[in-house]
């Protein structure tokens, strides 16, 4: 392991894991459970089941990002019924996985609910995009932390306006975010502050998330993340010893409810002898 220290940090991480970068979900996989983090990006174990709770946010991210590509491409607000059908055409991704489904939850619930979502979405102030969308799932990428490979982001809206670049992230979630959530979470946005910063060109760059509640009535609100230089190289520092321990071979099971709930890799974890 100590040749890898010597190495570039693009090609260690190519050693490990195939890839040549390093993602914030791969970061936050690391800081939930690390083994999980090994079976996943070290090993690539197939993932033969996944939670409902993964697809249906893809599938929502994936009806969003129709909508906002209908209004880049300067069309008018699209219907509903193509957002609809983005949800479906998603879950048709998972056909081959074995989706597992919470507590009194099943297709059809989680089909109500995206039409619920979908349709508050439609009607609500998100759908008036109020500046030049520059990109939906955009990628980019930068050496932002010495020592570290690339960091890779993908930003789901990135719309610009005469005096700033905003940033926008979609989360869906069981219950609305509370200040503390929203803190927690800023890290992302933050690092994603960073790279995005070349496009701003000394306009200001705003951060927000976008979180979707999955309740009876859904509701979708925006949270700034300030701006808040301490805090994004903290989170560098924070990545680093992260990349520090994935170089070490610092693998090891955190097992919890929460954790373990919706992980694919339950059996290789009962099965790993340390
Ligand atoms: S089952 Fe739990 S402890 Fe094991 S890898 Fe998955 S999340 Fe980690």
């Amino acid at each position: 392991m100590d040749l890898l220290f010597e190495s570039l940090p693009g090609d260690v991480a190519v050693e490990l894991t195939g890839r040549d970068y390093l993602s914030y979900s791969a970061v936050t996989t690391y800081q939930s459970c690390p083994l999980r983090y090994y079976f996943r990006y070290v090993l690539g174990l197939p993932e033969e089941t996944v939670s409902s709770a993964l697809v249906f946010g893809s599938a929502i991210h994936a009806a969003l990002e129709r909508f906002y590509r209908e209004r880049m491409q300067g069309n008018s607000n699209p219907p509903l019924d193509l957002l609809q059908e983005a949800y479906q055409m998603a879950w048709r991704r998972f056909d081959d996985r074995e989706i597992r489904f919470g507590k009194e939850e099943d297709q059809a619930s989680l089909d109500n609910m995206a039409n619920r979502i979908l349709t508050t979405f439609h009607g609500s102030e998100l759908a008036c995009t109020p500046g030049r969308i520059l990109g939906i799932e955009e990628e980019f990428r930068g050496e932002l932390i010495p020592g570290c490979p690339d960091i890779l982001a993908r930003v789901d809206l990135l719309i610009e306006t005469p005096d700033a670049l905003v940033v926008t992230d979609f989360k869906t979630s069981r219950s609305r975010w509370n200040p503390e959530h929203v803190d927690e979470s800023a890290g992302q946005l933050l690092l994603y502050h960073d790279l995005v910063r070349p496009l701003a060109e000394g306009r200001s760059i705003r951060l927000e998330f976008v979180v979707v509640t999955k309740t009876k009535i859904p509701d979708l609100t925006r949270h700034a993340v300030n701006f808040d230089r301490q805090r994004i190289e903290r989170t560098k520092r924070i990545v680093k010893r992260v990349w520090t321990a994935i170089q070490s071979g610092l693998f090891y099971p955190v097992p919890s409810a929460m954790n373990c709930g919706g992980c694919p890799f339950r059996k290789p974890c009962r099965d790993w002898t340390g």
